[in-house]
């Protein structure tokens, strides 16, 4: 038995909601991750065994080693698709928003998001979570939103329902969103939630293989590279930092995804337990943060970077260029040492 942390109160908003939807629209933020995807489509796939059909629109396209999971054929990435996302939302009787705090993070389809008729459900894990939703289910606590998925499907009486496909999506949020569970990882109910989808046939070892095995050579050159001539390190901060620049991504084919995970990487070096990672892109520099330990990466992300997240992994984005945004960096490393834990 897992803890009943979602309340009476909230589980019953949801049930009656999804009885008397007609029409419904699941939402999550601007570049999808595993946890976005899992979540998302984890409720799609709820929805049809209740026999509730809805549909997912993504803000902008999620990378393709997420392409195998069960239903992605069917969701609508918003900037390919403006019109039918548009006409969606306008139709729409409910929403769920899944994986994010504030509505900016839908980025392009904020606005038609908000104008939309449909009251708004956000499920979600991450801090501090802004009341622009109608009913609001934050447990950021809990290390995914797929994970909060699972209970609330479990809270609502409907293990039953919970279908093969489904299963691998929430498995495969609460996967990413730890790092294959190397991070955020240590309540011991997460484990009893993957021995229940494992019992409905989730073949976790072949998930691994799916998202975490699949890259191209270019990537793996791409991350070479990073590693030996863009990694800075700063002792004296325990930090380090990786950037990118458009003209180096183009010379290793750089596609979206390609550079998911190089920011965990200077985690694994001794003194290290602050890591950023800059890359630039068309219209800014988009910034992931890590650490191990009580480093707030959260905190630096919204100090200096316009972003948030969670307090061991955080992102952001910066509008002047890379230059000057390694340079804010560098300056502001000073401040954040008092949050460095003592080493022995
Ligand atoms: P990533 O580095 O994988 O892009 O993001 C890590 C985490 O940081 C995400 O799960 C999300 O919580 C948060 N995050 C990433 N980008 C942004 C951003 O631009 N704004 C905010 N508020 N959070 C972000
Ligand atoms: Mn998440």
């Amino acid at each position: 038995m897992i803890s009943k942390i979602i309340s009476e109160e909230l589980v019953n908003k949801v049930e009656k909601a999804i009885d008397v939807a007609d029409k419904i629209a699941i939402v999550v933020h601007v570049g999808p991750d595993g946890d976005a995807m899992g979540a998302s489509l984890a409720m799609w796939h709820y929805l049809m065994t209740k026999g509730k059909e809805s549909t997912i629109v993504v803000p902008t396209a999620f990378p393709n080693f997420l392409n195998w999971m069960p239903g992605t054929e069917k969701v609508i990435v918003y900037e390919n698709n403006k019109e039918e996302a548009d006409l969606i939302f306008a139709v729409a009787d409910l929403i769920f928003a899944l994986d994010f705090n504030t509505a900016n993070r839908m980025a392009n389809m904020t606005e038609a998001v908000l104008r939309s008729p449909a009251d708004i459900i956000l499920v979600d894990h991450h801090l501090h979570p802004e009341a622009f939703a109608k009913v609001l289910i934050s447990y950021p606590e809990l290390s995914s939103t797929s994970e909060l998925i699972f209970r609330l499907i479990c809270r609502m009486g409907d293990f039953s329902k919970i279908n093969l496909a489904c299963a691998e999506c929430i498995y495969t949020g609460m996967m990413t969103d730890t790092g294959g569970f190397t991070y955020n990882s240590n309540q011991q109910e997460i484990y009893i939630i993957i021995a229940e989808l494992i019992k409905l046939g989730v073949n976790k070892d072949e998930i691994y293989r799916k998202v975490f095995n699949t890259y191209s050579a270019d990537r793996l050159r791409l991350m070479g590279f990073c590693l030996s001539k863009k990694m800075k390190i700063y002792p004296e901060y325990r930090a380090a930092l990786i950037t990118i620049t458009q003209k180096e991504l183009d010379q290793y084919n750089f596609v979206n995804g390609d550079a998911e995970g190089f920011v965990n990487i200077p985690l694994s070096i001794e003194g290290v337990d602050f890591s950023v990672f800059m890359r630039e892109d068309t219209d800014k520099i988009k910034i992931s943060l890590r650490s191990q330990g009580t480093f707030p990466t959260n905190k630096v992300s919204s100090d200096l970077f316009n972003g948030g997240g969670h307090l061991n992994a955080a992102g952001g984005e910066s509008y002047v260029t890379l230059k000057e945004t390694i340079k804010k960096f560098e300056d502001a490393l000073p401040t954040y040492k008092v949050f460095l834990e003592e080493k022995a």
